[in-house]
């Protein structure tokens, strides 16, 4: 990413209250850049959370919103209610392209364009990652990822859609394409998602339609490993792949998908043979990648990075031969952290301490991460947890599944709100949240692009979802 021109951007108009003595800027509100602003708000600093999003996102929520079981607003905060009680700390709604470290300033765009510029003492960057394609970047357009809010809502969309469109089909080739849906990658979400697929169809939907079976939906799951869930070793592995087997999903390890288009995707089996799905909803859950801001830090920084693109630090989280830049949560690259929620919010808040210590004067020990383990949930009353030595499955799991989420929601309202839910949603098969309109089962637009009006362009139906991979505005 170029360097900023100075001219292009304009400070950012001051907020109230006194002249801040030391500024820190905490690029990202995810769960990392929200336990670093947490860590500070006792300090003597006034800290600026930029977001290009105004909501904190519990992501690991995500496949219930995109199943119709959680509303957004269930596992989405607003920003500024999180952080209204944190007298020094202000949210700035705005896209970070870039970093300039000699002038200590970040370079972000207001929604519609505008540069600002938002200067620091301590910048904290807390961007997360988003979905990769391997490369192929034009299967985003057919298979969405899952990294958003918008992500989870144009999937619901799409799962919902599907059994719409099945119903009003009359080639009963695009009945049995309809009621097909391809899952890539066999990780907690993708497991989480296809299971909630076939659990919607099975359950929920089963006796809401007139012409069609939802009950016959086909749900794959292709994974280029072994075994879905490999992370939480192999004998959870084993029950993930029986459940799923339960449920009806049908599992393909070992396969490579080398071509998703309109009507499906191509997929490389482990003795090199190629065969056709034919798949109407095909959803992408299989890699992550550094956005590009993380390239413009590299860049105007020196840092190194991973195979990945994300940002190597020392062991107290800075970049080297900046103590005043860290990168934590999933854009950092340390030890081989996994990017999960625990190491985001341990590193998050390490990263506010460490501004606190240094402005104190006092040392600050290195980076110490403790893995309170995993968890993912397969079915109904069934979820498996790894921590550790402990290994749980089906209801324990579930229980303890439920516990984690509860603690980690964001909101006392949200909690609540998720446990009556759940309750329902247990008890009589229900998911409520899954009202869309038919205009947004193949489209989406960013609310700050301009009309479609001033330049003819294809129909909206042909147009693209979102940039190759997410690589624009992806929210
Ligand atoms: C579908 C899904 C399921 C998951 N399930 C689990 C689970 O069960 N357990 C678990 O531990 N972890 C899970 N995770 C991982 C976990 O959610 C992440 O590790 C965690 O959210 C990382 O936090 P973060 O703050 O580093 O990044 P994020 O939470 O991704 O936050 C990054 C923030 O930065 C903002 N941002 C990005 N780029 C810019 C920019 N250029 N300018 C301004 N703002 C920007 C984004 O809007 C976002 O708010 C899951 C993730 C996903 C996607």
């Amino acid at each position: 990413m170029s360097a900023p021109e100075p001219r292009d951007a304009v400070p950012l108009p001051p907020a109230d209250g006194p002249p801040a003595t030391h500024r820190v800027v905490i690029v990202g509100g995810g769960f990392a850049g929200l336990f670093a602003a947490r860590a500070l708000r006792r300090g003597d600093v006034a800290v600026t959370v930029v977001d290009r999003s105004q909501h904190h996102l519990f992501q690991p929520l995500l496949y219930q919103v995109a199943t119709g079981i959680l509303s957004e607003g269930q596992i989405a905060a607003p920003l500024r209610e999180v952080l209204k009680r944190h007298r020094n700390v202000d949210c700035v709604l705005a896209d970070v392209v870039d970093v300039d470290p000699a002038a200590r300033v970040v370079v972000a765009l207001r929604p519609g364009g505008e540069r600002l510029e938002l200067p620091y003492d301590d910048l904290v960057v807390a961007a997360g990652v988003r979905q990769s394609y391997f490369g192929h970047d034009e299967f985003a357009r057919w298979a969405p990822g899952m990294k958003t809010l918008a992500d989870a809502l144009a999937i619901r969309r799409r799962v919902f859609g599907a059994f719409e469109l099945a119903d009003t089909a009359t080639d009963p080739e695009e009945r049995r394409r309809r009621l097909t849906f391809a899952v890539v990658g066999a990780g907690p979400t993708g497991v989480e998602l296809a299971g909630q697929i076939r659990e919607l169809a099975t359950h929920t939907l089963r006796t809401e339609f007139r012409r069609i079976r939802p009950e016959d939906a086909r749900v794959l799951l292709f994974d280029g490993g072994p075994a879905p869930l490999a992370s939480f070793g192999p004998a959870l592995s084993a029950r993930a792949a029986r459940t799923l087997q339960e449920l009806g999903v049908e599992l393909h390890t070992r396969s490579i998908v080398t071509e998703v288009d309109e009507h499906g995707l191509q997929v490389r089996d482990h003795a090199g043979r190629t065969s056709r799905v034919e798949a109407g909803t095909v959803l992408w859950a299989a890699g992550v990648e550094a956005p590009p801001v993380a390239a413009a830090l590299a860049a105007a920084t020196g840092a190194q990075h991973d195979h990945a693109g994300r940002i190597r630090v020392e062991p107290d989280l800075t970049i080297p031969g900046h103590p005043e830049i860290a990168v934590v949560g999933d854009l950092m690259s340390r030890d081989d952290l996994p990017g999960v929620a625990e190491v985001a919010m341990q590193s998050g808040l390490y990263a506010g301490r460490r501004i606190r210590h240094r402005l104190a004067g006092t040392r600050v020990r290195p980076f110490r991460y403790h893995d309170l383990g995993a968890a993912a949930y397969l079915s109904r009353g069934n979820a498996v947890v790894s921590a550790g030595p402990v290994k749980l499955a089906g209801l324990p799991g579930w229980l303890i599944w439920l516990l984690i989420h509860i603690a980690f929601l964001t909101g006392y309202r949200n909690r609540v709100g998720a446990l009556l839910t759940w309750a329902v949603a247990f008890a009589r098969e229900a998911r409520r949240e899954r009202a869309f309109t038919t205009h947004q089962i193949e489209t989406r637009r960013d609310v700050y692009d301009p009309p479609a009006a001033a330049t003819p362009g294809p129909p909206a139906a042909d147009r693209p979802r979102e940039s190759p991979a997410g690589a624009g505005p992806d929210r």
